[in-house]
């Protein structure tokens, strides 16, 4: 088996729970429930799902910024939610994030030569710290001879190259990027996604890429993990998850891509809009909008299932759905096999109904 190099196994989040005694209050919401997930050495996992489903929580568990509420997660090996002292000191710096927006936590009055070092100062880097971020700036695509200059100064790529290069200061081996090119123009996301290609390929890293946009994701992912409130339903590679997507709501999520072909743009399969109310956390989620729930979906729970290599699914009807899927081009439906599909649909209602 291909070692992990990331390795979350059952993880839960729970917010707002513990107002009683030891921890034993009601009331508390998943943010994410026994979500399992691993990133090998130099690949790209992309996490994706709507808005709210618990990426960025995910994110923060793995680089213990919080507490897990259950489960193990594992950096090479080594239990990241139990270490401390020096030994959380040094995962963390074989880990680091890229934000979305790098400088919203940052002091404005700080050079881009400080933002950058910052990570060696705090982790008592020894060595010339500013040919380090001379370096790193060039790494990155910018000029060193700019180090001076306030990050307000830069364009907002160039602002990206920053959190890039401070991020790569300690020599990590994974680098967890949440969301790190949605604020970006999209001739400019291009450019960041490249360089983060390149990067990966020169220096050997591994990345955990956190995006709501599966046009991004196509570009730059190798295994894909979809997320749906907060539970993991499905992941595999890349090619299997866009071209033979067996959950209904991933097949759902993707046809709703816009499609490089203006003649596809139609997605031929509408996303319901979500209802405001979570549903409880018995059975599977997704039931409420799902075309092929059936009473089972209401009692039990759908665990990950192997459907083919590396593909996991957690649907119990996965398979149903399959042989009205057009293969190319992933989840589209057409009008024809959509029809097809709702007849069998209500049939299958009409000889089990739920
Ligand atoms: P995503 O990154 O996919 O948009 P998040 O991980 O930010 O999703 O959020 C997952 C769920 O957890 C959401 O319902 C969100 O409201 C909730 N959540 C996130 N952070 C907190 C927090 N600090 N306290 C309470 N609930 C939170």
């Amino acid at each position: 088996m291909t070692r992990s190099l990331l390795e979350l196994r059952n993880v839960d989040k729970i917010y707002g729970r513990g107002a009683g005694l030891f921890g034993s209050g009601r009331g508390g919401t998943y943010a994410v429930e026994g979500v399992s997930l691993s990133v090998r050495p130099g690949e790209t996992l992309a996490l994706v799902g709507e808005s709210g489903c618990g990426k960025s929580t995910t994110a923060r568990l793995a680089l213990r910024l919080i507490e897990t509420s259950g489960g193990e997660v594992l950096f090479d090996s080594k239990d990241v939610t139990r270490a401390r002292g020096a030994t959380l000191r040094s995962l963390r710096e074989r880990m680091q994030m890229v934000f979305q927006d790098p400088f919203a936590s940052l002091d404005p009055r700080m050079s881009v030569r400080q933002i950058i070092a910052e990570p060696l100062q705090v982790h008592r880097v020894k060595g010339d710290h500013r040919a380090r971020v001379d370096e790193l700036m060039a790494l990155v695509g910018l000029r060193p001879d700019h180090a001076g200059r306030f990050a307000h100064e830069f364009s907002g790529g160039q602002r990206q190259r920053i959190g890039i290069a401070r991020a790569l200061a300690l020599n990590p081996e994974l680098l967890i990027c949440d969301e790190p090119v949605s604020a970006l123009d999209v001739s400019i996301q291009a450019q960041v996604i490249n360089l983060m290609l390149d990067l990966r390929a020169r220096l050997g890293l591994s990345y955990l890429f956190i995006s709501h946009d599966l046009s991004v994701v196509r570009h730059i992912a190798d295994r894909v993990a979809v997320m749906h409130l907060g539970r993991m339903i499905e992941s595999g590679t890349k090619a299997r998850i866009f071209s033979a997507p067996m959950h209904p709501y991933t097949r759902t999520m993707l046809s709703a891509v816009p499609q490089p072909d203006p003649g596809r743009r139609k997605p031929a399969v509408r996303i319901p809009a979500t209802s405001g109310a979570i549903p409880g956390r018995e059975g599977c989620l997704y039931r409420d909008r799902c075309p092929l729930a059936s009473a089972r979906c209401a009692s039990e729970r759908p665990q990950p299932r192997s459907v083919a290599e590396g593909h996991l699914v957690a649907c119990h009807h996965a398979e149903e759905q399959a042989p009205f899927v057009l293969g190319q081009g992933g989840a589209v439906l057409t009008p024809g096999a959509q029809r097809r599909f709702e007849l069998y649909v209500r049939k299958r209602a009409e000889r089990s109904p739920a």
